[in-house]
């Protein structure tokens, strides 16, 4: 006998897609020029940006909100993007968590990823590699996106 309800359960699947409009973004970030060149280049691409100047305010929103990715900048007044991000973690363990760093450097991965992070992308951002990694942890589908290519953003390292 041909199982007729998974059958339709697959058609149903393959019609899902995530597109960036369902999703809602919490940049944390400091410096405002940083801080409007993601949120352009993530409004552009169809997402909802909500924005934090810095741990204390991060806290406060997700608390209110629903988020299904944070941005965190590392260097931040007060608790910095590490701490905060611990403090999130510890209570919210399913929001992905990237940092946006300018220590790329050897041993900050490791750093990075015990503190809770899911990943880290390096300032300045290259659009496309920045656009996969958001990809990667939303699960919008770019398929009928034109990413730019080599495209960098000029983002300052504080
Ligand atoms: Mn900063």
């Amino acid at each position: 006998m041909k199982p007729e309800g998974i059958e339709g359960l697959k058609t149903l699947s393959l019609s899902l897609q995530i597109t960036a409009d369902m999703i809602k973004v919490l940049e944390v970030e400091d410096n405002p020029l940083n801080m409007e060149l993601v949120i352009e280049l993530l409004t552009m691409h169809g997402f909802t940006v909500h924005s934090a100047i810095d741990g204390e305010e991060a806290i406060k929103k997700i608390e209110k909100e629903v988020y299904d990715l944070i941005l965190m900048d590392i260097e931040l007044p007060g608790i910095d993007g590490v701490e905060v991000t611990k403090i999130i973690k510890a209570k919210y363990k399913n929001i992905p968590v990237i940092a946006l760093t300018s220590y790329a450097m050897k041993g900050d991965k490791e750093r990075f990823i015990n503190a809770g992070f899911d990943d880290y992308v390096s300032k300045p951002l290259v659009v496309s590699d920045f656009l996969k990694k958001i990809e990667k942890y939303t699960k919008v589908n770019w398929k009928n996106v034109q990413l730019p290519e080599n495209e960098f953003m000029t983002v300052t390292v504080s």
